[in-house]
């Protein structure tokens, strides 16, 4: 199974993404964290993408495209991937379109998670994630069972990221309704948009997204 999960940041789409990769074996596929992981290690699209990412704008098309096809021909990729954070222009999509047919790949469902922009400042303003594992958490909304110690690994590190604040956010925010909302037409022309709620608690959009989900013929 081959899905997108769209939606403005902070609306939730890493977090769902880790449950849906648990539960239907799709590999998640981030580009947010592809890009953060080239600037860490310091290569050469980790040095052009790092001040575009910390001023909230979008990095060029032609880098995002070359990662993404590297990544979805991987074998981990095959029995379905779950593409969290592209595309996010329309030219992106077209990109994409283009990609899968030449791998001769179909799309199963683009699904977009529904927030206010009230609600997404607040997230994205207390969200930090394990240092070791990844595991995402909120001051407010996901805590930890036991403070300050992951609940998947143990660790006791957490990072929060460089662009998660309220400047940037408001950027990233305005990039989306610009830029990347246009999208939902082009993938509602081709039948396969479906809407979720994504203001209910975490629990009940992983409900929402199971029950469409499950729908879909293996
Ligand atoms: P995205 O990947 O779309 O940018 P995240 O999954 O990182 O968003 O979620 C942003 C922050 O909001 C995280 O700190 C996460 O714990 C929290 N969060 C995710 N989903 C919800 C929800 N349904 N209700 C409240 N907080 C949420
Ligand atoms: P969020 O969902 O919280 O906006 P991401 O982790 O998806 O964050 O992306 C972080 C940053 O990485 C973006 O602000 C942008 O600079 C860059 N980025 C990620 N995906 C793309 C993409 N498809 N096209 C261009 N830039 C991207
Ligand atoms: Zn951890």
């Amino acid at each position: 199974m081959n899905l997108i999960l769209l939606g403005p940041p902070g609306a939730g789409k890493g977090t769902q993404a880790k449950r849906l990769q648990d539960r239907y074996g799709v590999v998640q596929i981030s580009t947010g964290d592809m890009l953060r992981a080239e600037v860490t290690a310091g290569s050469e699209i980790g040095r052009e993408a790092g001040a575009v990412m910390r001023a909230g704008k979008l990095v060029s098309d032609d880098i995002l495209i070359r990662m993404l096809s590297a990544r979805i021909t991987q074998p981990d990729c095959a029995r379905g991937f779950l593409l969290d954070g592209f595309p996010r222009t329309v030219p992106q999509a077209e990109a994409l379109d283009r990609m899968l047919a030449e791998k001769a790949l179909r799309l199963d469902m683009v699904i977009e998670l529904q927030v206010d922009d009230a609600a997404l400042v607040e997230r994205i303003a207390g969200r930090y994630t394990c240092a070791k594992c990844g595991a995402g958490y909120h001051d407010t909304f996901q805590r930890p069972k036991v403070e300050g110690v992951c609940d998947a690994c143990a660790s006791h590190e957490f990072t929060r990221r460089a662009d998660d604040n309220r400047d940037t956010v408001v950027a990233r925010l305005e990039a989306y309704h610009r830029q990347t909302a246009p999208i939902l037409p082009h993938y509602a022309a081709q039948g396969k948009l479906q809407s979720v709620d994504g203001m209910a608690e975490i629990d009940a959009v992983t409900a929402q997204l199971n029950a469409v989900l499950d729908r879909v013929p293996a």
